[in-house]
Order: C-alpha cells, then structure tokens, then sequence
C-alpha cells in the first residue's frame, strides 16, 4: 500500500483520500484546526444562530450538483431566489456575468489557436451562455449540512484525520517526503503529498536542495451577520455588490437556520471590505448597513436590528504558475488539487469521485 498525506479537511481534501484509499493508497489528511471542513465550516456566537462562516454561492453545473449531492448524500435545494449581481442600484441575474466571462475566455483563445480549449468548450463548465438563468443549488442548511454530511463520509469511508497539526514546511528526499509542523513538532514521512489551491506552506525544499519560499498571500474575509426583526423575508439569497465601497456582497441565511429563530426574526450575512472594515466602528458599520438594505430595499422600512457581530476568516491563495512548478519539479510526488472554486473543483475530478457512489 502507497502511503500519502493531504494537506486540510475541506470537503475536496476528503473525497480525495476517500478516492486514493479507495485505490491503494493509505492516506492521513492533516488540519492545522480543531475542525473539519475548510471553508465550509460555522460559528457559534453567543446566543446567536450556529450559522455557515462567511457567505458562500456555488457555482452553476447540474452534472456536479448531482455528484456532490449522491457522494456527501447532502440534499441541494434549488435557491428560493436565484444570486444576483447589484450595479448601483440594478439588480442582474449573477448568471449572466457567465456570458462575459465566456467572451472572454473565447477572445483570449482565439489568437492562441488552442485546440484543446476549443475542443472542450462544449463541456467545460464556465464556458457557456445563459439568458434564462440557470437554476442555482445550495445545500438546505448551508455549512450546517454540509459539516454533518462530512462527519459521517469520515466514519463510512474509514479516513484517518489529525487534526490541530499546522505544517510549516516540506522537504523532498529521494525516498520520501518529510512535513514539517508548526510548533517544530512531529515530522510525517510520506511517499506522496497533496496540496491545495489553499494549502498554507512556508517553504518546499526539494530533492535537489532548492527551496522554494510561498509568498504569503492572505486574505481577510470580514463578514457581519445581523440578527434583524422584520415582518417580511427578505426576497433574495445571495447578492454580489459591485458598486458599493463597503459592502462586497450579501446573503440571506434566514432559512438556513429558521429552526432556530423566533417569529419575525432574519438573520443576513454581510462581506465587509477589509479597509472600511478598519475605518467604522460597530455602529457606524451597523447604521450602513441597515440604511443599504432599506435603501435597495432588501428589508421592509420598519426593520430593526436586535444584534449583530463580526467575523474574520483568514485565507490564503497560492499562485497557480507556482504551484504547477513545484508538481513538476517534485517528479511525481506532490500533486495539487485545483480549488478556488467549489463546483469546478469537483468538476475537474469528476469521473474519479464518481467511483465512490
Ligand atoms: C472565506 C472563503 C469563502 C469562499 N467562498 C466560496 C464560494 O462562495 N464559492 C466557491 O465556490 N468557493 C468559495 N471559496 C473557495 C474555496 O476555496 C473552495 O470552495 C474550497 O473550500 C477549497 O478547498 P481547499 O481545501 O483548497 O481550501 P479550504 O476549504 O480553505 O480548506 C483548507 C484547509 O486546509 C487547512 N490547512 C491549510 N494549510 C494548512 C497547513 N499548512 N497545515 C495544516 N492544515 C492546513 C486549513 O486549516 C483548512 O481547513 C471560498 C474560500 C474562502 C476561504
């Protein structure tokens, strides 16, 4: 049996060691958390809602939605509205941001004369165009389903999982591969290595002595969550703010976590651009954003806000050129799973995961 370690426990982190353990490999996935899930993942806040970090959308492909909703056995509901884009004060389908990004993608192929690219435009998921919106999915609970249909892969797929163990670094020799924690801790030894688009390393030193430095790369994710009094639902899910200087964009969690609400209560997530996050106080960002969502008149007039509280998620992203050099120049041994985006992530591994149904 191939031993392999997996960097992180997001929800691509364990279907991968499911798949390799499935196929002759013996995998450990390491957290540098006391939790599983990766971005996908909830706070509790005093005696607010348990609600999903931050506010997520996946992106639109049916054939993935289905994968994920048979491999994780979580149930996908169609969103009760589908995302939008806010430009000043103009709601646009999010959908149709698809056909930019195809124009464009086409535009910057053309003088390329990729073949390849071209021959997969029929089924490469962000390649398409829309006028009637696609219908969005999303788990019925958000994270709250998704950490609970994770615990349960864990047990039924056998994964071995440890967690609170941060690595530092990684060293390639000829026979294997030696991980490095944090605190100086344990070394594990490895024949293989997986990392992510947000695997957080300080250096890989490979078998010929270069050590490669990963620029750090962080990004603060600020959301506010408020727990509002209003008679009316809202009637959106997910909003992204194009225009606005301090909101980046919003999500209504109400139904996500309705079970745990009183009467007229809501509760909406609001991502918080980290500049203006650091120039207002709590009640200046409060007042913004109440006065934002009666102004696009995303709430009733008469809403009140009861509470609300804040949150800062840190990530970090890796440079996709850097990461594809250090695949190759590790011969083999350490591979990258591409995953700034969920769906397309899960795209990308398709005919693989779906061996596990
Ligand atoms: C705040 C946030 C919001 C996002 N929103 C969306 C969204 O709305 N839609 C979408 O499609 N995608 C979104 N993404 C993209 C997200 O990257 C993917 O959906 C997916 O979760 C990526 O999986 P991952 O394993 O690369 O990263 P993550 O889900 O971030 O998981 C990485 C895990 O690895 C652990 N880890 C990292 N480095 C180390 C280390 N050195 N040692 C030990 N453990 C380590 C981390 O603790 C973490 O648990 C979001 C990402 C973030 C961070």
């Amino acid at each position: 049996m191939k031993d392999c370690i997996i960097i992180g426990t997001s929800p691509l982190a364990l279907a991968e060691a499911a798949y390799l353990n499935n196929n002759g490999y013996n995998c450990l996935n390491i957290e540098g958390k006391s939790e599983i899930g990766g971005a996908w993942t909830t706070i509790k806040y005093e005696d607010f809602p348990e609600i999903e970090i931050g506010s997520h959308i996946w992106s639109y492909n049916k054939k993935t939605y289905l994968l994920i909703q048979n491999l994780f056995e979580i149930p996908l509901v169609k969103l009760d509205y589908q995302p939008k884009i806010l430009f000043k004060n103009l709601l646009i389908p999010y959908d149709w941001k698809m056909n930019l990004l195809s124009i464009k993608s086409i535009y910057s192929n053309l003088f390329k004369f990729n073949f390849k690219f071209f021959k997969s435009i029929k089924t490469y998921p962000d390649i398409r165009f829309s006028i009637l919106t696609s219908a969005y999915m999303y788990p019925k609970n958000g994270a709250i389903d998704i950490k609970n249909a994770l615990e349960t892969f864990i047990k039924k797929q056998e994964l071995k999982i440890d967690l609170n163990k941060k690595v530092k670094s990684i060293s390639i020799s000829r026979e294997s591969i030696e991980v490095l924690m944090f605190d100086g801790g344990k070394y594990y030894c490895s024949k293989h290595l997986i990392l992510t688009s947000l695997s957080e390393i300080e250096q890989i030193i490979l078998e010929n002595g270069e050590e490669i430095k990963l620029p750090k790369k962080e990004i603060q994710y600020i959301h506010r969550h408020l727990l509002i009094k209003d008679n009316k639902k809202p009637k959106f899910n997910y909003i992204r703010c194009v225009s606005d200087k301090v909101i980046h964009r919003l999500s209504d969690m109400t139904s996500q976590v309705k079970n745990q609400l009183s009467k007229n209560e809501i509760v909406i997530c609001v991502g918080i651009f980290q500049e203006q996050y650091e120039k207002m106080n709590t009640s200046e960002q409060e007042d913004y954003v109440m006065n934002f969502l009666k102004k696009q008149k995303l709430i009733s007039k008469s809403a009140t806000l009861i509470k609300s509280y804040s949150n800062t998620y840190p990530s970090f992203y890796n440079d996709s050129n850097l990461m594809k050099e250090i695949e190759r120049k590790s011969n083999g041994k350490i591979k990258i799973l591409r995953s700034t985006d969920f769906i397309y992530s899960f795209y990308n591994n398709y005919d693989k995961y779906s061996t596990l149904i």
